[in-house]
């Protein structure tokens, strides 16, 4: 194999996180007492990526960014919530998600058995550990790297740094990470100095060079060899 050690993103890589979000999301919107419509969940997700973002810059902490996206949200339909409340019964109906993405679990157990793969996550630990647990992928992986453990998150060299520290005989050369977000998974892979794989299944375009760009997991055999 071309790599020998191999860097998942999980949300949107591994697992289809739009579909347990537009699930999660319409339990919540019930939940709250809300009708659920298409141009408020859009709203609601341009909210969240921009905190999501805003997060990845070091500007807002990640709970800060949890606790606050509901009632931020909800205020602006001019609605009082507890958004610590609403947020802690969004992460009941995330966790209760865990949909894959196409040819994953097939892909992870072969290439579990040739190189050596761990988890890089921007998230909240006890979520990603049980979604990839009821997903049955987790064995598969010889480390988890959530960045609620670290103190760091992607695309932070900080991250990076104790993600390698933590990984036995690691070498730069032989290393790639696997995701679908060019600010994050990408971009913190360059800072890192490894090769970057990016997950594009809608052929976004972007100002950041990823080594390769892929459609569908099952392009990873072109790249790491069959
Ligand atoms: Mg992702």
């Amino acid at each position: 194999m071309k790599y020998q050690t191999l860097l998942f993103d999980v949300d949107d890589t591994l697992l289809d996180f739009q579909a347990t979000e537009r699930v999660a999301l319409k339990r919540l919107f019930a939940f709250a007492g809300v009708t659920e419509t298409p141009a408020l969940v859009a709203k609601y997700k341009e909210m969240n990526h921009e905190l999501w973002r805003s997060f990845e810059r070091g500007e807002r902490t990640r709970d800060e960014v949890i606790y606050q996206r509901f009632g931020m949200f909800f205020e602006s339909l001019g609605k009082k919530v507890d958004g610590v409340a609403l947020e802690n019964q969004y992460r009941i109906f995330l966790e209760e998600g865990h949909d894959l993405m196409p040819d994953s679990r097939e892909i992870i157990t072969d290439l579990s058995q040739r190189a050596d793969l761990y988890i890089v996550t921007n998230g909240v630990s006890q979520t990603q550990y049980r979604r990839l647990t009821d997903a049955k992928l987790l064995p598969f992986f010889k480390d988890v790297f959530v960045s609620e453990d670290t103190g760091y998150q992607k695309p932070m060299i900080e991250y990076f740094d104790y993600v390698f520290d933590r990984i036995p005989n690691f070498a730069k050369e032989q290393a790639v990470i696997i995701g679908d977000s060019l600010t994050s998974d990408i971009q913190g892979g360059i800072t890192a100095g490894i090769d970057t794989i990016w997950l594009n299944p809608q052929k976004t375009t972007g100002m950041i060079q990823p080594t390769y760009e892929i459609q569908q997991l099952t392009e990873l055999y072109g790249i790491l060899g069959s």
